[in-house]
C-alpha cells in the first residue's frame, strides 16, 4: 500500500522534460539556433511554471506562450528568459506585456497599431515578431499584405521588429510537399522584410521540424510536444514522456460468471472473476468513449477496464488475481514495461496525444512533480 497515493494524480517528471529539451536544444545548437520552449496551455497540461523553469535549466533561452496572460504569469513568478506571446484578442491591453519585456506576435496592420499605441502609453519599446502566413492559413499576414506590414512596422517609432516567423502545417509528415512550399514562401517573405529595411531573426520550426529539418532551424526553434516526450514524427527519437496519470484500487470483489458490470451492463463476466474499483472517471479525464477500449497497468500487468467508464470511477477485470486495496493503477504513462501511453489513448480515440495530455489539468486531479530543483 502507498499512503502517498491520492485518488487521482498526474505525476510530471521534470527529469524527462530536461532530458527532452536538452535533446532538442542540442539539435538547434547544431545549426546555430536558439531554443524557445513552448509552454502554452499550461505547458500542454504539465504546469507552465515548473516546466518553464526546467526548460530554462536544460537550455531554453526563450519561452513561448499563446497569450499575454500566460506570459505575464511567468514573468510575475520570476522567469527572466525572453518571453514571446503570439495570439491575443483585440481587446487585450499590450502595455503591461511591453513593460514586462514580453515579445509580441503581430499578424496585421491593425494589431501593429494596437501594439504601437500600447508602447507609447507604456513608455517602452515594443519587441514584435511579424508573422507571415506561408500556407497554414490560420494566423499570420497573407503574402499580398506583407510588404506593407513590414514597411509600417519599420516606420513605427516605438516598435522594434525582432523577428519574422511562420508556422508549418504538415511538419509531422516529413517529406510532405507543403513543407518546402512554406519554406520557399518564408524565404521570399524574408527578402521582402530586408527590402523594407528590417534585419530580423527568423523562426519557423515546431518540434517535428526541429527533429527532421535542420535546414529550417534558422535562428530559433519552437518545440512544444517533443519537450513533453511525445514524438510527433515517424522516426524513433530518444524522448521520454513526462506525464503519468495514475490512481489506486479502492475496493476489490469477486463476482460470478454471468454478472454484468457498470452502467448499461455493457460487459458481462465470461467466468468468475475479481474486479478492482478505481476512483477515476470522466470527471477526472478518463474519456467515457474509452469504455470497452482501454486497459490499465496494475500489479505488473495490463488489465482491461470492464464496462462503462463512469463520472467518478471505473472497474478493472483482474481475473483470478487479487490486487491489494491501495495498489497503484497507471492509466497512462511512459509505457515502461508495456503500460498504456497517452499515444495509445489518442490512437484509440482518433485524436493526437497533444489533446490527451493538454486535457489533463482538472480540479480533481492532483498534480505532482518529480525532479524539482528548488
Ligand atoms: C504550439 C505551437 C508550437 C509548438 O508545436 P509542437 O508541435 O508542439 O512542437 C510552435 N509554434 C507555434 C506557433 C505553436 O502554436
Amino acid at each position: 500500500m502507498n499512503g502517498d497515493l491520492p485518488r487521482v494524480e498526474t505525476v510530471i517528471d521534470l527529469h524527462a522534460i530536461r532530458h527532452n529539451l536538452a535533446l532538442l536544444a542540442a539539435r538547434a545548437t547544431g545549426s546555430g539556433a536558439a531554443t524557445m520552449a513552448v509552454v502554452k496551455a499550461d505547458a500542454y497540461g504539465h504546469g507552465a511554471l515548473p516546466v518553464a523553469r526546467a526548460a530554462v535549466e536544460a537550455g531554453a533561452s526563450w519561452l513561448g506562450t499563446c497569450s499575454l496572460d500566460e506570459a505575464l504569469e511567468l514573468r510575475a513568478a520570476g522567469i527572466t528568459a525572453r518571453l514571446f506571446s503570439w495570439l491575443d484578442t483585440p481587446g487585450v491591453d499590450f502595455a503591461p506585456g511591453i513593460a514586462a519585456g514580453v515579445d509580441l506576435g503581430v499578424s496585421s496592420p491593425a494589431e501593429l497599431a494596437r501594439v504601437a499605441e500600447a508602447a507609447s502609453r507604456a513608455g517602452a519599446r515594443a519587441a514584435v515578431h511579424l508573422k507571415i502566413d506561408t500556407g497554414l492559413c490560420r494566423n499570420g499576414c497573407p503574402p499580398p499584405g506583407w510588404a506593407a506590414l513590414c514597411k509600417e512596422a519599420a516606420a513605427e517609432p516605438d516598435v522594434d521588429v525582432v523577428a519574422i516567423w511562420s508556422h508549418l502545417a504538415c511538419a509531422d509528415e516529413p517529406g510532405h510537399p507543403s513543407i518546402d512550399r512554406q519554406a520557399e514562401r518564408f524565404a521570399a517573405a524574408y527578402d521582402v522584410a530586408r527590402e523594407a529595411g528590417l534585419d530580423p531573426l527568423r523562426h519557423l520550426a515546431n518540434s517535428a521540424a526541429t527533429l527532421t529539418r535542420p535546414d529550417l532551424h534558422f535562428d530559433l526553434v519552437r518545440p512544444g510536444i517533443a519537450m513533453y516526450g511525445l514524438n510527433p514524427v515517424p522516426q524513433a527519437e530518444d524522448l521520454r514522456p513526462a506525464m503519468t496519470f495514475r490512481s489506486q484500487v479502492v475496493l476489490t470483489k469477486r463476482i460470478a460468471a454471468g454478472e454484468s458490470v457498470s452502467y448499461g451492463h455493457t460487459w458481462t463476466a465470461p467466468r468468475d472473476t475479481t474486479l478492482a474499483l478505481v476512483p477515476a472517471g470522466y470527471a477526472d479525464g478518463v474519456p467515457r468513449t474509452l469504455s470497452g477500449r482501454m486497459s490499465v497497468w496494475l500489479d505488473g500487468k495490463r488489465r482491461p477496464v470492464a464496462g462503462r467508464v463512469c463520472m467518478d470511477q471505473l472497474v478493472v477485470d483482474c481475473g483470478d488475481d487479487e490486487p491489494e486495496v491501495g495498489a497503484e493503477v497507471v492509466l497512462f504513462g511512459n509505457g515502461a514495461g508495456g503500460g498504456p501511453t497517452a499515444r495509445e489513448w489518442a490512437d484509440t480515440l482518433g485524436t493526437i496525444d497533444y489533446e490527451i495530455v493538454t486535457g489533463m489539468y482538472r480540479p480533481r486531479v492532483r498534480r505532482r512533480y518529480l525532479g524539482e530543483t528548488g
